[in-house]
């Protein structure tokens, strides 16, 4: 299929074909389960199967395979054609599936930058779903057990006289580079390895747009005021279920003054110092790195990602 953006961070890219039309088919997993090519991924909770030998991969099981034959309906959701196949989940949720031999669940964050970019982007999909059902078991407005429809992505109330339906649910939130053109605006939580500075994030909050959300966080975290706010690419963050919203802006003003204790400090910090290791920057695989370095890049020799 057409691929008309360049995808920017991990989990953003153009993985698979999600096909949603697929899913009104009320008989969907019979035709999944009737045809051969149709291939299986595994999740036990947030846990998905995984294989290290002869490097980290997920586990995709056939529809031959005995495992899957004892799979009900319920336990499983269309995620769409990946490589050219029918790909399902299946949850395993009574873990009565024993793993093939060297396969073990395992959770998504440690192994992102060491699976291949789509098998990351794929668990990250399945991973926000099996999430999300996960904690709608029942229904919110009368507590009624609710149901799968529409190939499992859609819950719905099993009380007739309720009738709520549920959607996946998923957590804008805004992730910020702060630039007064020479300097780059980073904060630290107490809680991280020591030295380490991100960008400025938060929550969207209800009633609020984004860039405005934008403001706001920037300004409770360190008292700095924008001028000026340019979207740059946003990134799915399944732990447990947000949308990374990534912006550049510039500062109209420069002192710090933190009005909330979310971050225990926040500094300016110049290329040089980005270039000389201080602060240490979030891990590659994050929407930080990648607003940090195209802010750097645009004004230093060597990129980024060449530097140690
Ligand atoms: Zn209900």
């Amino acid at each position: 299929m057409h691929q008309p953006y360049k995808p920017v961070s991990l989990f953003a890219g153009h993985y698979l074909d999600r096909n949603a039309w697929e899913r009104d088919d009320a008989a969907w997993f019979e035709v999944a389960r009737r045809d051969t090519r149709t291939r299986y991924i595994l999740a036990r909770g947030t846990a998905q199967l995984i294989v290290h030998e002869p490097a980290p991969h997920v586990v995709f099981l056939g529809g031959d395979d005995p495992r899957v034959a004892v799979v009900q309906e319920r336990q499983a959701i269309l995620l769409g054609w990946y490589e050219g196949a029918r790909c399902v989940l299946i949850e395993d949720d009574s873990t009565d599936i024993v793993p093939p031999p060297g396969a073990r669940f395992e959770e998504l964050r440690p192994l992102s930058s060491l699976l291949p970019e789509r098998e990351a982007g794929l668990l990250a999909y399945a991973r926000a779903l099996s999430i999300w059902r996960a904690k709608h078991r029942y229904c919110g407005a009368c507590g009624a057990p609710t149901q799968p429809a529409r190939a499992g992505h859609v819950l719905g109330c099993s009380n007739a006289a309720c009738g709520h339906t549920m959607f996946p649910r998923i957590d804008p939130a805004i992730i910020v580079l702060v630039s007064d053109g020479e300097r780059a605006l980073l904060g630290r939580q107490a809680s991280w390895p020591k030295h380490r500075y991100s960008t400025i994030a938060g929550f969207v909050e209800p009633g609020e747009s984004i860039e405005a959300a934008v403001a706001r966080e920037v300004l409770e975290e360190t008292g700095v005021t924008l001028a000026d706010v340019t979207y740059h690419s946003s990134q799915p963050w399944p732990f447990p279920s947000s949308l990374m919203i990534g912006f550049h802006a510039v500062a109209a003003t420069r002192d710090i003054a933190r009005h909330d204790s979310e971050l225990e400090d926040a500094q300016w910090f110049t290329r040089a110092q980005i270039a000389a290791g201080h602060p240490l920057l979030s891990p590659r695989t994050s929407i930080s790195w990648r607003l940090i370095e195209s802010w750097f890049d645009a004004g230093w020799p060597v990129p980024l990602a060449e530097l140690a």
